[in-house]
């Protein structure tokens, strides 16, 4: 046997880059010898799961012999009168990382264009790449805000995909109501945007819009959506999209049947059901969010005012530093290099306890650099 195969990955691979999921707390106690460890890196929900989703998989636990439903029936049931659509205008999936990946393989080919925001969700680049299109990157304007102009500038006869992502994540900035219906009515109509509403629910502004009334009013808008952040989900991963039944059709087509598993199906149905659990969790997040305000400013830290469970602070040049300071007090935030923001962490909105502990530890840690 030789190992001297010329077995060839496609040549899209060689242009991919490897999504960086940040630490856990696992890899932290491991590495730093650390006990008291706490996470505020990947924007989950701290009070946990919702308690009607942990009973409704208890429940489903004996039937796992049988396959799920394929077409996710009375989850898509839940959710269509939920938010006041048709089930056909629903895709449900493996996460909505799942679904960025489906839409790409229903809707690009190669050479397409993808405008996404820059810095922004590194999903939409890799279904983009996946499929041999090109990212057209927008930079956010000062502030990190959207532009409506700079994006529509950005539209080309081979555009076929636009991202926008609002809450937008690392920044936390949105996409006004009005800019979006800006962008809707200038868009050629060969161009289908994918509005990301992950964090929609945390999302105070009053000109904020989660792209639901434009799905509904018809244009061609998929909503994308999780139960991984404000339904405390992450884990058994499940997400859905919105959009006319046309758009939810091809994305049907690339599916696999059985890509949401059973207990994920049933733990979603409930935590849809549990709207004191979501009440719980906005609450907690708009709270905290002012207090983090106060804390950064006492501190002489800039930052992003966020519509979402997470704040982007600016560090300075030593922020690497800080962010490796930080983890070795047991706190572990994002560091920004990876969405080109070498300056800046983003930090998860947690308990208020373990957000009084990352404020002092960084205090402590500011104070000796
Ligand atoms: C977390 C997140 C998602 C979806 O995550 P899943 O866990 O795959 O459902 C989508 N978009 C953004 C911007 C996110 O931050």
């Amino acid at each position: 046997m030789s190992n001297n195969n010329e077995i060839q990955a496609r040549n899209a691979l060689q242009k991919m880059k490897p999504y960086s999921p940040g630490k856990s707390i696992t890899e932290v106690q491991r590495e730093l010898g650390l006990t008291n460890v706490i996470k505020l890196a990947s924007n989950e929900n701290p009070l946990g799961p919702s308690p009607k989703a942990l009973k409704a998989i208890q429940a489903s636990l004996l039937e796992l012999h049988r396959y799920p439903d394929a077409q996710t029936t009375d989850l898509k049931q839940t959710i269509a009168s939920k938010i006041g659509i048709a089930p056909e205008q629903l895709v449900v999936t493996n996460g909505a990382d799942e679904l960025i990946t489906l839409v790409s393989e229903a809707f690009l080919d190669p050479g397409d264009e993808v405008i996404v925001p820059d810095p922004s969700f590194s999903e939409y680049e890799f279904g983009a790449t996946l499929m041999g299109a090109v990212t057209i990157q927008v930079p956010l304007q000062e502030g990190y805000l959207y532009n409506a102009d700079a994006i529509l500038a950005a539209v080309t006869s081979r555009t076929k995909m636009l991202y926008l992502c609002s809450p937008n994540n690392p920044t936390g900035t949105y996409l006004t109501k009005s800019d979006l219906q800006q962008i809707l009515n200038q868009l050629p109509s060969h161009v289908l945007v994918v509005l990301d509403a992950a964090y929609s629910h945390y999302a105070s502004a009053e000109d904020y819009t989660d792209g639901l009334e434009f799905v509904k009013a018809g244009y061609p808008v998929l909503v994308l959506q999780t139960f991984s952040k404000i339904y405390g989900l992450a884990g058994i991963r499940v997400g859905f999209g919105a959009a006319p039944k046309e758009v939810i059709q091809s994305i049907l087509q690339v599916k696999e049947p059985f890509n949401v598993n059973a207990l994920a199906q049933a733990a979603s149905i409930a935590a849809a059901g549990d709207d004191e659990h979501v009440r719980r969790s906005q609450e907690l997040v708009v709270g905290e969010r002012q207090r983090f305000y106060e804390a950064f400013r006492r501190l002489g830290l800039e930052y992003t005012e966020s519509m979402s469970n997470f704040v982007l602070v600016k560090l300075g040049s030593d922020a690497f530093a800080c962010y490796e300071k930080l983890m070795a007090k047991g706190v572990i935030v994002r560091y920004g290099r990876i969405w080109g923001l070498p300056e800046h962490v983003r930090i998860t909105i947690g308990t208020p306890e373990e957000n009084d502990r990352l404020i002092t530890v960084l205090q402590e840690v500011i104070a000796s650099s």
